[in-house]
């Protein structure tokens, strides 16, 4: 049976973590399979987990998946890596940059080699390129059905919330329109070394095959969702009136509203993700 060895592998290989990479690493092994059940993988499932650290879950994919393709930015750790997966041979490191790989290139290469059916993705990253790269796997990149994520806490539940609540915002708009998001369980600062300042959060999104929602223009409906929770003190009709990027007037949006039969006065975060789809065709119209 496999154990977490984090600790052992840092010490073995002299390591310094860098706190500018977010390097805190998991200890807690109960944390890592609790991490690997939640990504539904299997032997027909490529993995794709960016930022492996020293690999403590990656051994735990790669023995339930078909493969895993593993990025990690830092090059130190690439002997530490392969040392610490040295027994699997359906593992590929590469030393890059997730902002920046070529990520629809990365998913074809190792879904052929590994013969695999299905792609998901895993990962524990810096908070601050969390969020950028969950909507960048969202918005450009295809083939993949789930992806299970580590994110502050807050940001969980800002991406779970619905219309109404205070965490709403254009974050949770975004993830529901290309997502099906479930908080899976927290993490305390004591499962890593280590330990962070924040808490975190285990986020699994299950990809939509199609948008829930049809939306003549997508580009314009997440500038209305951004326009709209931009200033929410304001009522939907003020926030929209002086935005610019399309060419209704403060009347012509109020009656856009009626139409939908919603009150004049409404603001924008009590809209739900396909109410904000009939906004966006209305105002098209
Ligand atoms: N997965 C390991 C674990 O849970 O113990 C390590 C997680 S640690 C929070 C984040 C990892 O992401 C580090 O190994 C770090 O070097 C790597 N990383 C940071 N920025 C990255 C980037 N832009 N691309 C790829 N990996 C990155």
């Amino acid at each position: 049976m496999i154990k977490n060895n984090t600790s052992e592998i840092i010490k073995k290989h002299g390591l310094k973590l860098t706190k500018a990479l977010g390097q805190n690493f998991l200890t807690d092994f109960g944390v890592v399979q609790r991490i690997v059940d939640a990504s539904d993988i299997d032997k027909d499932t490529l993995a794709i987990e960016i930022g492996p650290g020293v690999g403590s879950m990656t051994r735990e994919l790669a023995e339930r998946s078909a493969g895993v393709a593993a990025i990690e930015i830092d090059k130190r750790l690439i002997p530490a890596l392969n040392d610490n997966l040295s027994d699997y041979s359906n593992v590929s490191i590469i030393n890059e940059d997730i902002m920046k790989a070529d990520i629809d290139a990365i998913i074809k290469k190792y879904k052929e080699l590994y013969n695999a059916k299905s792609v998901k993705v895993v990962a524990n990253l810096p908070y601050y390129i969390t969020t950028p790269i969950i909507m960048r796997f969202l918005e450009e990149v295809k083939g993949v059905d789930k992806m299970v994520f580590m994110v502050q806490k807050e940001v969980a539940e800002r991406m779970v919330s619905g219309p109404g609540t205070k965490d709403y915002g254009a974050l949770s708009v975004a993830v529901q329109f290309y997502s099906n998001p479930k908080i899976v369980f927290d993490v305390p600062p004591h499962c890593f070394i280590p330990q962070p300042e924040v808490h975190s959060t285990i986020i699994g999104l299950d990809i939509l095959s199609e948008p829930p929602v049809e939306v003549a223009d997508k580009n314009l409906y997440f500038k209305i969702v951004k326009a709209s929770f931009g200033q929410r003190r304001k009522t939907l009709v003020n926030a929209l009136s002086n935005s610019g990027f399309f060419n209704k007037n403060k009347e012509q949006i109020k009656q856009i509203i009626a139409e939908m039969g919603l009150n004049e006065n409404i603001r924008g975060e009590v809209l739900t993700v396909a109410q904000f789809a009939q906004l966006t065709n209305l105002i098209i119209k």
